[in-house]
Parts: structure tokens; sequence; C-alpha cells
């Protein structure tokens, strides 16, 4: 007999959310003071903002200005119920998820889990490559990398390994997260260890495409090439990673980097939970819904944001991955639970391409608002402001801006700590 999770009774229908990322967020905060009651479940007591992981995983910013508390944000709601817990099963026949902390009843269910990095079943990779999905793995490769920077000191000669940092995947997260190691190598390690040749410190990303960026137009993957290639990043494009043992990165061609830092970003694949039909997962690992975020085969159950695959004229190969899908199916999935109780007909999302960007580095980023492009420091002021206006909390916002205008002037943070976990060992 499975324990029941405790929520008091609902006097109105129940939605249960899985995720409180950016589209599971949305709808639980545009559902407050509805007649629904809300639980919404998460494995972490706080929402992440993930644009920036790749900050904090470069000493950039601190974990606590992009993550947020998720009873803050619902502080008084008395109809939202938040539980930390992780979702273990999916069973439709009986409206019912069973959870970590036990099994709770849904009258709608909604599926946000999000993605994972996708290392394609390869257990080595796994085992040793370091990823960017979660800030705790920000902050792991944040303490591998200052933590090489440690061992370096020690070593007589140069080991070659310290010296190769392999980024895998040319899309918007290597983009960012190689132009920023490059200006830490080119501007601040040299001053924290004085003891280390840094012009031997090779930066590289590895991708198996034709060029970078490329949900991009040519113009910007051509335009962030050459920011990385000024500020002394390798590209190697049309180059498949096969392997990594934690020391050396075998290539498509057999050849071989030696290196102990892989940072994998090149790809990901849904969060599925078991209980939903295969019928209805697709390529990716994501849910096929209709226009009104149903998951195919079924009439109560929901999926937004990236673990749901939804086509429409403009994307017949269902839409990006990125946070304004999520945002935008949460919103409209929240009006069209609300016009159920009006018994009123729902509405399909139309999705709203807001644009695409990213960032090199001081003064670089590239820009698309659909035919409109935008390069270099107009870019980079653009991008700032969108991310800093779409953080949650307004002290967060503030600190961030602080953050990024003492970088600015200083080209210094202080935030270069290694932070272990007690038996942490890794590498
Ligand atoms: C490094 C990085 C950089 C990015 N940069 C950008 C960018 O610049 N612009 C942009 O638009 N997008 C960007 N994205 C993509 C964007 O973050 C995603 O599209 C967005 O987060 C998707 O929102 P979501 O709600 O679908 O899932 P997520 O935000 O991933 O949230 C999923 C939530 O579900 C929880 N969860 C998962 N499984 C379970 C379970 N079984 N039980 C309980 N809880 C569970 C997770 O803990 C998580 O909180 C980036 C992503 C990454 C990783």
């Amino acid at each position: 007999m499975e324990f029941i999770a405790h929520i008091p009774p609902a006097k109105y229908k129940r939605v249960v959310v899985i995720g409180a990322g950016f589209g599971g967020l949305k709808i639980a905060q545009k559902l407050k003071g509805s007649d629904y009651q809300v639980v919404l479940i998460d494995k972490n007591n706080y929402h992440q903002f993930q644009p920036l992981f790749y900050q904090v995983a470069t000493s950039g910013l601190e974990p606590s200005s992009i993550c947020f508390p998720l009873r803050k944000i619902f502080q008084n709601a008395t109809q939202t119920y938040i539980r930390v817990a992780e979702v273990q099963s999916i069973h439709s026949e009986r409206n019912t998820v069973s959870t970590s902390i036990g099994a709770i009843t849904y009258d709608y269910l909604i599926i946000a889990t999000g993605c994972d990095t996708n290392f394609f079943g390869n257990k080595n990779v796994i085992e040793h490559a370091l990823g960017m999905k979660s800030v705790g793995e920000a902050l792991a490769l944040r303490n591998h990398i200052l933590q090489n920077f440690e061992n370096r000191t020690n070593d007589d000669e140069d080991n070659e390994k310290y010296l190769n940092i392999v980024i895998v995947g040319g899309g918007p997260t290597g983009v960012e997260i190689a132009g920023t190691l490059a200006e830490m190598r080119n501007h601040i390690l040299p001053k924290d260890y004085p003891e280390i040749d840094f012009t031997k410190l090779k930066i590289s990303i590895l991708d198996n495409g034709e060029r970078l960026l490329s949900s991009f137009s040519p113009r910007s993957s051509e335009k962030a090439k050459q920011y990385l290639e000024d500020i002394g990043v390798t590209i190697r494009l049309k180059t498949l990673v096969k392997d990594f043992d934690g020391n050396t990165a075998i290539l498509g061609d057999g050849s071989t980097i030696i290196s102990n830092t892989v940072i994998w970003a090149a790809g990901i694949t849904g969060n599925s939970i078991p209980g939903i039909s295969n019928n209805s997962i697709v390529r990716g690992n994501r849910y096929r819904v209709n226009e009104f975020n149903i998951v195919e085969g079924y009439n109560n159950i929901f999926a937004i944001g990236d673990i749901c695959y939804q086509v429409d004229k403009e994307f017949p190969d269902g839409h990006p991955q990125v946070a304004q899908v999520a945002m935008q199916q949460g919103r409209n999935l929240a009006k069209n639970l609300k016009n159920l109780i009006d018994k009123k007909t729902m509405e399909p999302v139309t999705y709203v391409d807001l644009g695409s960007m990213a960032t090199i580095g001081r003064n670089k980023a590239v820009v698309e608002i659909r035919s409109f492009k935008l390069y270099g420091i107009a870019a980079w002021f653009i991008w700032m402001f969108v991310h800093l206006m779409s953080l949650v909390g307004v002290k967060n916002k503030i600190l961030i801006f602080i953050n990024w205008f003492w970088n600015y002037i200083t080209y210094d943070q202080s935030l270069r700590l290694i932070i272990k976990q007690k038996n942490n060992t890794k590498r």
C-alpha cells in the first residue's frame, strides 16, 4: 500500500505541477488565487535561472543570485502547496503520481520537468565529463576548474591535462562558457597565479556541425566565431568527441586531446517520467502535445516547456527549447484551466518568437530578433538588459547588476572559492 503524501483536502479541483522551472513556475504563479488548489512539486526548493549557470561556473556570480526559494515566491498563497520531492511515476488510470514523499492525486497534471544533459548513453562521458544543467553542476564545474589551477601550482612541469579545457558543443551554452573562460584566462588568472604561464592554457570548442550557433543565421555564427577567435578560443568544427576517460578525449577520427576538463554542452534529453505511454514520446524524449499542450492520448495530462514537443505552422519541427516557449505555454495553459472553470473553450497557444541571443564576452554578443540582427556592444547591452529583467526578484536583479558593473570596471570578481561538499574527491 503506497504512502499518501500529506496535502490538505481540496475544496477546489487540484492541479499538480511537476517542475518549478520556467514553465512550471509561470503556471503556478498565474493560478495563484484562482479556484484551483495547486501542488507544485520540485526536486529542489528553489527555481533556477539556467541562462546564467555559466557565470556561476566561471566564478562570476554566486548561486544565490540566480536561484529563488519557492516558498518565498509563494508566500501567503494559501491554495498553493509546495512539495520538495521527486516524482517517480505517473498512474493515469487512477489520476495519481508516485513521489519520494508518497502518492499525490490530481484532477489535472502538468508535466514541466525540462531536460537533462544528453551524454548519448556513453558511460565514460557520463562519469567524467562535466555538465551544466543544474546549479549544483555549475558549482562542481567552478570547483573543478579552480582546483586544476591549484594542482598545477604543485606540478614541477606543465602537466598537459591541465593545459586543455575542452568544450563539447558550440551552441549558446558552449559559446558563452568558452568566451567567459577565455576572458578569465586573459585578465584574471595570471594575477591570481603569477607562477603559472596561462598563455599555454588552451580553450577549445569542438562541434560536430558545420558552424557554431547552428540555430542562428550563418552571419551570426560567423560573428560569434570571429569574436571567440579574437579572444583566443580554438574552434574545431565537424569534430566529434567519441569518448572521454577523465584524462583523454578521443575524437571521431581517432586522434586524442589530453585533458581532465571536458565540459559537455552537446545536447539535451527530456526528463520523462515512467507511466506516460511510449506512443506519446518523440525524438529527444519529449511528449507530443497538441495546441492546448494536452499530451497525446490523455485528456487531463498536459506538458509544457522543454519536455513537450509541439508543432505549429511556423515551427513544423517543434518549438525551440528555450525559456520563452516554456513561459508562454505556462501562461496560456493557466488561462485555459481558468476557462474550464468558467465553462469557456480553451484557446490554442501561439508562440511569439522574441528572438535569440548569446554573449561571447565583454562588449560582444549576437542578437537576432526575426530578420533584425545586432552585434557587438549594443547587442551586449540588450543581452544584459533582457537577462536582468527576466530574473525573479528585485534583490537578485540589483545583486547581479552590481556584480556585472563591478566586473566591468575591475575585470575582476572575487568569487573564486572552491566550496566542496564533505568527501568531494572528484579529480
Ligand atoms: C546552461 C543553459 C543556458 C541556457 N540559456 C538560455 C538562454 O540564454 N535563453 C533561453 O531562452 N533559454 C536558455 N536555456 C534553456 C532554458 O533554460 C530552458 O528552455 C528552460 O529552462 C525550460 O524550462 P522548463 O520549465 O521546461 O524546464 P526547467 O526550467 O528545466 O525546469 C524543470 C524543473 O523540473 C524539475 N524536475 C525535473 N524532473 C523532476 C522530477 N522527476 N520530480 C520533480 N521535479 C523535477 C527540475 O528540478 C527543474 O526545476 C539554457 C539552458 C541551460 C542549461
